[in-house]
């Protein structure tokens, strides 16, 4: 069995961002050389989210309508996390849309439904963050 390990480097110059890393993960599986297996990806931090979902902007921008009013950034003083940060709704924002995802790879490729593509979610940028790519098989 063959094994490879990459990380993504982000360092998105808002607060929240959905970004489409489906293309380095293709990358970092041809690097791999793998062409039967499983694909981990997560991201590093718990203020930011890896998940599959359509790369559709509309839809975007609900999930990012829907997560605010879950858990607002505002007023952050609501939150018994921020003392001395602002970013418990970045935490309740990344638990809700999840920490990683696994694809199976089948004859080299990402083995997809119809229209899955894999996002890093951020919740709190504007630093450098990690996601995690981690591939097995042979
Ligand atoms: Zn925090």
């Amino acid at each position: 069995m063959k094994t490879y390990r990459k990380e993504l480097l982000f360092d998105v110059p808002t607060r929240c961002a959905f970004i489409n890393v489906t293309p380095q993960v293709n990358q970092a599986l041809s690097e791999s050389g793998i062409r039967e297996g499983l694909v981990l990806v997560n991201a590093m931090h718990i203020t930011a989210s890896v998940f599959i979902n359509d790369d559709e902007g509309g839809l975007h921008h609900d999930f990012e309508q829907w997560l605010e009013g879950l858990a607002p950034h505002e007023p952050v003083s609501r939150y018994r996390h921020n003392v001395g940060e602002d970013n418990a709704d970045a935490h309740l924002k990344r638990q809700v849309m999840g920490r990683e995802v696994v694809v199976a790879v089948t004859e080299g490729r990402l083995d997809f439904g119809p229209w899955e593509q894999i996002f890093y979610g951020e919740f709190d940028g504007r630093r450098k963050k990690r996601v995690l790519v981690k591939i097995i098989g042979e």
